[in-house]
């Protein structure tokens, strides 16, 4: 049963595992089922064998794989669709056994759909010239649904040999192919765009509407042309209107829209020290101008989630992480809104250059801003406060604690006794003697 065979066969560059098997198998002039049954270990090797091949093995099935075809481990993982998990594929929580055709097959169906759009197993397609000089050869990579063009040929891939011969291939829509087969590594980048790219395809991936590949032998120029924009919108990340976002709910919008510039953090700072709402200092400049239809502590908190999502890149849904749970909806709405407005009227752009210019001058500062949250309604606190600016109306402090120094919400036992605009004169007269106190105390404390 473990006999190895006299050769080694070179895989094909990007070849997948089945077709592998099946190029071995013509070599040797056997049937398929002869190299299953050697290559797994089998008695009984089956169609299904053969189609559940290339999806994932377990190591003890690599390994004795590799020793049979000649080849290294790595070689054969290489040839298989797991490779892929983390970028245009998630087999997280998948039982890994349920893939792997060296163990006792479960009679069940393959559930491969949970693992992304891929092409229906039973289902080959092929770019024509590719296959020229070997008939048997598949890519891993034309297993995925938004895999569609060779880009090498310039050839739709095709079920039928003939089909695509005839079909001109764009240079828009190959370059739109080619972002896609560039972002295959697993990295979080990655899945996050195979993430915003799949929600862009919606319509093709669901069922029971005709997946991407059978979409595009109906109609290859429509086809081709919805991918090409999906792959665009995917990537116009801080736009929402661009993407399409206006119709979605916003809590799917929330968890695809990404800023278009990213703060490298290059310590161990974090936005887990942020404000609730953008500070006065930050805030007051630039962004208070922008968001001038909504009113200052919604357009601070609009701030902030921006700041936040700069950092790192994180979608809006991410960065609420930060925000207390009873706001986190009601920001979202507020940031998708707003953003969507600015964007209309041509500020998008300059609304995310202070958002990151703010996520750095956070980061520079370095304040706590947790720490602050936590102690603000402390009587201490209000004593130190208290002190260091005695002429200052003592309600109004409360208010500033909350509000100006620690950033965040009011409790509900401190309620804004002061209209908007008012808390803000009241910090400039008494802000940078109460702040010289907070900080002296808050040292002492550490210390
Ligand atoms: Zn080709």
């Amino acid at each position: 049963m473990t006999t190895r065979f006299p050769l080694r066969i070179e895989p094909l560059p990007g070849e997948w595992w089945r077709s592998y098997l099946q190029r071995v198998a013509a070599r040797y002039r056997v049937h398929p089922f002869a190299v299953l049954e050697r290559v797994y270990g089998i008695d009984r090797p089956e169609r299904r064998h053969l189609r559940w091949s290339g999806i994932v093995m377990s190591d003890a099935a690599v390994a004795h794989s590799a020793r049979v075809v000649n080849l290294a481990p790595d070689e054969i993982r290489a040839m298989h669709l797991k490779l892929l998990d983390g970028s245009a594929l998630d087999f997280t929580g998948r039982d890994l056994d349920e893939f792997n055709p060296a163990a006792s097959l479960s009679a069940t169906r393959l559930h491969l759909r949970h693992v992304g759009p891929l092409v229906h197993a039973a289902t080959d397609r092929v770019c024509p010239s590719c296959v020229e000089g070997s008939p048997l050869y598949r890519a891993t990579s034309w297993r995925l649904q938004v895999h569609l063009v060779c880009t090498r040929h310039r050839l739709p891939l095709s079920h039928h040999l003939e089909a695509a011969a005839d079909t001109e291939i764009d240079d828009e829509v190959c370059a739109a192919q080619q972002t896609v087969l560039d972002r295959l590594s697993p990295t979080a980048e990655n899945a996050a765009f195979f993430k915003d790219l799949y929600a862009q395809l919606g319509p093709y991936l669901k069922r029971p509407a005709p997946s991407l590949d059978q979409a595009l032998t109906v109609s290859t120029e429509p086809t081709l042309e919805s991918f090409r924009e999906a792959v665009h919108r995917a990537l116009a990340y801080g736009y929402p209107h661009y993407q399409g976002f206006d119709g979605w709910p916003f809590a799917r919008a929330a968890s695809h829209l990404r800023p278009p510039h990213e703060v490298v953090i290059h310590d161990n700072r974090s936005v887990r020290c942020f404000p609730h709402l953008l500070p006065m200092h930050l805030f007051a400049p630039g962004l208070s101008d922008l968001l001038h239809r909504a009113q200052i502590r919604p357009a601070r908190a609009i701030g902030a989630a921006g700041a936040a999502m700069c950092v790192g890149a994180r979608s809006l849904s991410q960065s609420l992480e930060l925000f207390p749970p009873g706001r986190r909806n009601t920001t979202a709405r507020l940031v998708m809104t707003h953003l969507l407005n600015l964007e209309r009227e041509g500020c998008a752009e300059q609304f995310w250059q202070l958002c990151a210019s703010a996520a750095l001058q956070l980061l520079k500062e370095n304040v706590d801003y947790r720490q602050r949250e936590q102690v603000c309604d402390r009587d201490q606190t209000y004593d130190v406060a208290t002190s260091a600016e005695p002429s200052a109306y003592p309600r109004t402090v409360r208010t500033w604690l909350v509000d100006q120094w620690a950033c965040t919400y009011t409790s509900s036992n401190v309620r804004p006794s002061v209209r908007d605009g008012s808390i803000e004169h009241f910090d400039r007269l008494y802000g940078p003697g109460m702040r010289a106190a907070l900080n002296a105390h808050l040292r002492e404390c550490a210390a």
